[in-house]
Parts: structure tokens; C-alpha cells; sequence
């Protein structure tokens, strides 16, 4: 006989752990299975998002942002330091620091939930069992009522790029670096590639970032993608777009890339190299012939807006289905799921998920862009506010960026909100309540907002939607 459980997930990332915790919350008998191992070699959780994804990036994102405000520009808000200096091997020790925790923390709430933690890796089989490998091999069926597939995403590979060893490198590598590459290439004007490249070229690397698209970030609002365009290579950063790799030769020391343009053929040496061209489903080896699960095209399972599979009481959630591959989103999957197994009416809204570009200056966003409404011949009004005019922005000596605020012309409701500046990563959730709630632009303009806040630039935004903002000269008013 099978060990049984109400509840099997496979993948211990934001998505499965979520999932996993609020099964247990519920009064479900829980397992969670996951094959990751950490430096060590010890089984972790909390998948791509804690151990090589958003937790990690975010720690050199900070502490390289520090190194920057300290060199740069303590000396303009009056305080002298000496020559400052950057201790890489710190850096990336602190930031293990904090994985280790965050990843403890996982265990530790699966202990206290009673989820079982199953290290090892799991593969679905007919009639909801569930093939459990260990790491030494041992293997059992499992079976469960219900089963969530959560194995996330892994980096896309290119065939003229392949990775080698410590010199050509994707995301995960980019974060163990040892010292400073003084030229480093990334291929992809992504998320991945601009966070990334900015932590390095905050440290010191000489940064060339190779894109493939004319545009540059063509998912955000065009003014602010012009802007931070800007920005970005005002910090140094070099940023080549219509920029199509072809080939690449990499020695020990450095990797030599063929690219083309518009101008023709050209050739750049880079010391390191970072692949950050996307991610796709991580479903290898996931799913037995005979299991009744075909993946599509592009290697994504195919769910409904409940993340229900084609097969009854299995759902899959997370970067492994359509929708973009965010660890929140992600995470309001698995709780979304875990509930409704348990017959609550639990839903996710996908029109509401905030995306957030951890750069200097962040960009942040919810809703739909310009360029989305009138594709979709939506009538719509736009208020905005530039940080430049923001008290505490210009207290904080940070005041790059503006709040775009996009209101429909019948109705006020807010149909998106755009966000570029420092913060804009935090400020973006009072643009995503607002719109849960479904305001219009004068219920957030009649809203009381403390003083002095860069929150007052969200403000006068949703003001200046009807050309009633206080602290700037309204063009049109309504
Ligand atoms: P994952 O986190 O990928 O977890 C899946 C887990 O399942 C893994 O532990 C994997 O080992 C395990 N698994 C897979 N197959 C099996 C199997 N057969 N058996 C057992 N276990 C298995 N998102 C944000 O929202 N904000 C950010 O700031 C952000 N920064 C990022 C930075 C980087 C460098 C990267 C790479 C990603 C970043 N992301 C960010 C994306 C985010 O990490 C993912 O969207 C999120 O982790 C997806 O969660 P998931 O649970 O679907 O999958
Ligand atoms: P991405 O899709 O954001 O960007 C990949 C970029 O590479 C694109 O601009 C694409 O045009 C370009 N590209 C593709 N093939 C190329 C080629 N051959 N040559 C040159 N350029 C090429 O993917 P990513 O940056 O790898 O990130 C993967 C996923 O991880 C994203 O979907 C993102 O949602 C998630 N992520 C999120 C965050 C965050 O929320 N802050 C941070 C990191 C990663």
C-alpha cells in the first residue's frame, strides 16, 4: 500500500511552499517534495526565489546601491568619507547570510505546519501517485487526494552561447562571483539582465548588456523605459539594442561575442559573460507518459484561471503555467489552490499583479500601459508627478522618476499605475489596493497621505489625473 496524503506538491518555491502551508493551515495531511540541495549539499527550500533568484539579487542589489550612495554621493549631502572600497567575498557571504536564514525559516514553518518535507525529487504518475526518489536513491509511491505541480522555471539556453565554467555563466552564477570582472557582458536587456548588471557595474565592471529587440523594455510604460534608458546609461551601464549574438568562443580567462546590428558584424571580449535571455518550465523528467498531463509548445502546463489541470484534483501553479514568472504571483497561486481544495472560493485576479524592476531608479508597475489601452480603443485620461517636485525626494537626495497615473475617461477608475524612481517598488502596492478596490483616481486623490512621503507623489498624480494636483501647474483641468 502507498503512503497516502490529502495533499502531494512537488516544488518547495514560492509557489509550492505557499501551497504547502496553507494546506496544512487547512487541516490537510501535507507532503512537499523538493530536489534542491544547497552549497553544502543539505536539501533547502523556498526553490529559485530565496536560494538564486529574488533574495539573493536583492542582497547585492542593496549592498551595491550602498557602495554607490557612499562613493558617489555622500559627499553631496555633506558627509566625507575616505576612499571607499568593496570586499566582494563580504558581500556575497552576507547575502548567503541571508538565504540561509530565509531557507531555515522554510523548514522551520514546515515543522511547526506539519507539512511533511520531502527532499529528493518527485514525478508524477497515473491515478495521482507520486514516484518520490530520495538523494540516495530510495525510491516509493506516494498517492494523494490532490496533487500540485510546482517545479518552477529554469534559464533558457542559447546555442550560440553555451555556459562555461565560470566564464560564461546565467543568473545563478552572476550571483558567486569572487571579484570584479572588469568587462563583463550580459546578453538579455531584461529583468534579469539589468539587475544584475547593475549590481556589477555598481562594483566596478565595465558593462556592455546585448540586446536582441529594437526596443528596450517594451513590457513598461514608453516614457519611463525612456528614462531609465537614461539613467541606466548615465550610471555606465551599455546598453546595445537590436543587438543579435550569433557566436561565441570562450577561453579560461574570457569569452570573445559576435553580435550583429543595424551597422553589420561585431566582435567584444568580455571577462564574465551572464545568459539572461528568459526562463522556461522546469518540467524535465516531472510528468510519466502515461500520467495524462501533456505539456504545450513552449514546455508550460495548461490550467484554467483556477489552476485546475485537464486531469481532476491535479493543479500546477507558478512559473510553470501561463502568466509571468513572479514569486508573488506564484505564491497566490499555491494559496489560491490549497484553499479551494479545501472548498473555499479563493481566486487569483490576474489583472492586478504588480511587476517591479529592482534597479536605480526602480521601475514599477500594475494595470495596463498607454500603449495597451489604446490598442484596446479604451478612452483614458493621464495624470502624472515628477519626484523632482517631491519634498522627501528631494530630502533623500533621490529625485529621478515620476508616478504615471492612467484613469478611465468615462468612469475614473484606474486602469494602471507606472511607477520609475526610488522606492517605486513599495510604492506600487498603494496602486495595487487602490485597484483591488477598484478606485477611481479622485476616490485615491480625496485620500489623506502623509507628509512629507514619496506616497505624495502617488497623490498628486491620481490629482493631476482631473488637472486638480496642488504642487505643480495642472495643463488641462477637468
Ligand atoms: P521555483 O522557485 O523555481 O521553485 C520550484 C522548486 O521545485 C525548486 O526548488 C526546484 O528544485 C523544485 N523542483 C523542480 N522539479 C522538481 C521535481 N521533479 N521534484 C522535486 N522538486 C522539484 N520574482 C519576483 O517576483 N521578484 C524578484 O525580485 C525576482 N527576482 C529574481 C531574480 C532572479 C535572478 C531569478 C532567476 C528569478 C527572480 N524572480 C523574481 C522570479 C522568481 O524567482 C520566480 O518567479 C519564482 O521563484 C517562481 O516560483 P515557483 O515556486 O513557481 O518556482
Ligand atoms: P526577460 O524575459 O525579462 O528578458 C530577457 C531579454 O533577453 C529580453 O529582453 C529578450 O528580448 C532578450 N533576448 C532573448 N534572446 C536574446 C538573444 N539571443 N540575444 C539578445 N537578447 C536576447 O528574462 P530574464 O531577464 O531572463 O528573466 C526571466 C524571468 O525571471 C522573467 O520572466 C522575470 O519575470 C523573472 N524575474 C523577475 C524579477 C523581478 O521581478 N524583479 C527579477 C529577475 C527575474
Amino acid at each position: 500500500m502507498n503512503k497516502k496524503y490529502d495533499v502531494i506538491i512537488i516544488g518547495a518555491g514560492p509557489a509550492g511552499y505557499a501551497a504547502a502551508i496553507r494546506c496544512a493551515q487547512l487541516g490537510l495531511k501535507t507532503a512537499c517534495i523538493d530536489k534542491s540541495l544547497d552549497k553544502e549539499g543539505k536539501p533547502v527550500y523556498g526553490g529559485t526565489c530565496l536560494n538564486w533568484g529574488c533574495i539573493p539579487s536583492k542582497a547585492l542589489l542593496d549592498a551595491s546601491q550602498k557602495f554607490v550612495d557612499a562613493r558617489d554621493h555622500f559627499a553631496e549631502v555633506g558627509i566625507s568619507v575616505g576612499k571607499v572600497s568593496v570586499d566582494v567575498p563580504k558581500m556575497i557571504s552576507r547575502k548567503d547570510d541571508i538565504v540561509k536564514g530565509l531557507t531555515a525559516g522554510i523548514a522551520g514553518l514546515f515543522k511547526g505546519n506539519n507539512v511533511e518535507a520531502l527532499p529528493g525529487t518527485g514525478k508524477l504518475l497515473a491515478d495521482r501517485v507520486v514516484e518520490y526518489v530520495q538523494h540516495n536513491g530510495s525510491t516509493e509511491n506516494l498517492s494523494a487526494d490532490n496533487i500540485i505541480l510546482a517545479p518552477g522555471s529554469q534559464p533558457i539556453d542559447i546555442p550560440p552561447v553555451p555556459l562555461a565554467d565560470n566564464v560564461v555563466v546565467d543568473s545563478t552564477g552572476a550571483l558567486e562571483f569572487e571579484s570584479v570582472p572588469k568587462r563583463l557582458g550580459v546578453i538579455g536587456a531584461g529583468v534579469i539582465g539589468l539587475e544584475l548588471g547593475s549590481v556589477w557595474s555598481r562594483l566596478g565592471s565595465s558593462v556592455v548588456v546585448l540586446e536582441a529587440l529594437k526596443d528596450f523594455l517594451p513590457m513598461v510604460d514608453q516614457r519611463l523605459s525612456r528614462d531609465a534608458l537614461k539613467a541606466f546609461k548615465k550610471q555606465g551601464m551599455d546598453i546595445r539594442l537590436g543587438a543579435r549574438v550569433t557566436a561565441s568562443k570562450a577561453t579560461k580567462k574570457q569569452v570573445a561575442v559576435i553580435y550583429e546590428d543595424a551597422e553589420g558584424e561585431h566582435q567584444v571580449k568580455f571577462d564574465k559573460l551572464v545568459v539572461a535571455v528568459g526562463r522556461k518550465p522546469a518540467i524535465n523528467g516531472i510528468l510519466a507518459a502515461d500520467c495524462g498531463i501533456v505539456p504545450d509548445d513552449r514546455g508550460f502546463l495548461s490550467v484554467d484561471e483556477f489552476c485546475a489541470t485537464n486531469i481532476p484534483n491535479i493543479y500546477a501553479v507558478g512559473d510553470t503555467v501561463r502568466g509571468p514568472m513572479l514569486a508573488h504571483k506564484a505564491t497566490e497561486e499555491g494559496v489560491m489552490v490549497a484553499d479551494r481544495i479545501a472548498g473555499q472560493k479563493t481566486m487569483v485576479n490576474y489583472d492586478c499583479i504588480p511587476s517591479v524592476v529592482y534597479t536605480h531608479p526602480e521601475i514599477a508597475w500594475v494595470g495596463k500601459t498607454e500603449r495597451e489601452l489604446k490598442k484596446e480603443g479604451v478612452k483614458f485620461n493621464v495624470g502624472s508627478f515628477a519626484f523632482n517636485a517631491n519634498g522627501r525626494a528631494m530630502a533623500a537626495n533621490d529625485t529621478d522618476g515620476l508616478v504615471k497615473v492612467l484613469a478611465d475617461a468615462e468612469s475614473d477608475r484606474i486602469l494602471g499605475v507606472h511607477i520609475l524612481g526610488n522606492q517605486a517598488s513599495e510604492l506600487i502596492a498603494q496602486a495595487v489596493i487602490a485597484m483591488e478596490f477598484d478606485a477611481s483616481a479622485e476616490d485615491l486623490g480625496l485620500t489623506m497621505f502623509a507628509h512629507p512621503t514619496l506616497s505624495e507623489a502617488v497623490h498628486e498624480a491620481a490629482l493631476s489625473v482631473s488637472g486638480h494636483a496642488i504642487h505643480m501647474l495642472n495643463r488641462k483641468r477637468k
